[in-house]
């Protein structure tokens, strides 16, 4: 890493997106995940806005306390808690927990008395990046039974929730978990459980990845959002009780407005394995200081000053020992100027999810980018001289 090496948060951005979102799914209520940006200036921003977070320990829910969000407006969304966890959570204020088992459900009776709970859908994964299946979620008919069991414990069985996976790439995947939640809510209407809201998760997209050869993913966000608010309609017509809808967007406010500061380490060119011959360009940033996702998606790069040049193709990878440490995992390549030199300024966009919270502490000495939230996109490519 080199001194001038930095992540850099547009918090002017992040609002906007939050504006944008509201916009186009008015009445939703907003509650950020945490764990796509932990860092304190975005979530007090977003907590100014009125936004409320989805936390996963206790750890998190005392740093979105510390944001300025009220405990009301922070639910416990991991399904897999300690017993002190929950204890903690409690403690701290939270009354809206989220469960997927029996277990769980007799575990937060007991640490939590009278709370909040949400019953978490199992969804395919599929269309999206990083499918959230097999570890979370229910079947319908145990989701019944679950908050049956909540209700017996003497908890409120207050919702239920979905995640159709990261960083979601079609409006089917959304389509068929509001199939199986209004499904799942005329089963539960039939026990008598009336619940008061529907949790649509995360899975967002952000807009600006590009896929392993450097093509823009594109994302059908107007599609996304038409099959949401039309779902919301249908179940709200369907329920025999006002629903509120909550949503829990992490990559989706942050993703495309933080963009990392690094440097060219060195293009290089060797033989490799298949017998030809290869370009690679390492840079001082990669999986295990910001870029943990870049086996999945390629960050647009911008080289200063040399977009007019001759651009060849390359691997582009990380500064680190790790063979992983790679775009696409090493066997794709985007184009980038054949004359950078080690030193060089480079910027990568859309880098802002995921960032700081999967960095690792020192791995081959690399300590974590320094992280600088800034207004109105100072700092960023196009907007100052590069030093
Ligand atoms: C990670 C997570 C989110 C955010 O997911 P994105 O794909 O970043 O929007 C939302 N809800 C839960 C329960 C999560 O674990």
């Amino acid at each position: 890493m080199s001194a001038t090496d930095r992540l850099l948060y547009d918090l002017t951005g992040i609002e906007r997106q939050y504006d944008a979102l509201l916009r186009e799914l008015p009445g939703t209520h907003i509650r950020f995940a945490l764990k796509a940006c932990p860092v304190d200036e975005v979530l007090h921003s977003l907590a100014a806005r009125g936004s409320g977070f989805d936390a996963a320990s206790p750890a998190e829910i005392e740093q979105a306390l510390h944001a300025g969000a009220h405990p009301d407006r922070i639910h416990y969304g991991n399904t897999v808690k300690s017993d002190h966890d929950i204890a903690e959570a409690h403690r701290l204020g939270v009354r809206t927990f989220a469960t997927d088992s029996v277990e769980d459900v007799t575990a937060i009776a007991a640490h939590a008395p009278r709370a909040r709970v949400f019953c978490r859908l199992a969804t395919s994964g599929e269309g999206a990046l990083w499918g959230l299946n097999r570890k979370f979620g229910c079947a319908p008919d145990d989701a019944v039974r679950v908050l049956d069991a909540a209700r017996a414990a003497g908890l409120v069985p207050a919702g239920l929730s979905v995640h159709v996976g990261s960083q979601q790439m079609t409006g089917e995947a959304w389509q068929q978990a509001l199939d199986t939640l209004a499904g799942t809510l005329t089963a539960l209407a039939g026990r008598g459980i009336v619940i008061d809201h529907v949790n649509l998760g995360g899975g967002l997209p952000a807009l600006g990845y590009r896929d392993r050869h450097g093509t823009p993913l594109e994302p059908p966000l107007d599609k996304i959002f038409t099959v949401l608010r039309e779902g919301m309609e249908r179940l709200s017509a369907l329920a025999a009780a006002p629903l509120d809808f909550v949503l829990e967007p992490g990559r989706h406010l942050v993703a495309d407005h933080g963009v990392i500061r690094a440097r060219v380490v060195r293009l290089t060119e060797r033989a490799q394995p298949d017998g030809g011959r290869a370009r690679w360009l390492y840079l001082s940033v990669g999986k295990f200081n910001g870029l943990y996702e870049m086996d999945q998606v390629t960050h647009p790069l911008v080289f200063p000053g040399r977009e007019a040049e001759e651009h060849v193709p390359a691997v582009v990878a990380g500064p680190t020992c790790d063979s992983d440490d790679a775009y696409g995992g090493g066997r794709h390549t985007v184009r980038v100027p054949r004359s950078v030199r080690s030193g060089d300024p480079v910027w990568i966009l859309s880098a802002g999810a995921y960032a700081t919270s999967y960095t690792t502490q020192g791995f081959n000495g690399i300590r974590p980018l320094p992280c600088v939230c800034t207004r109105g996109g100072e700092g960023r490519p196009g907007r100052t001289t590069l030093t």
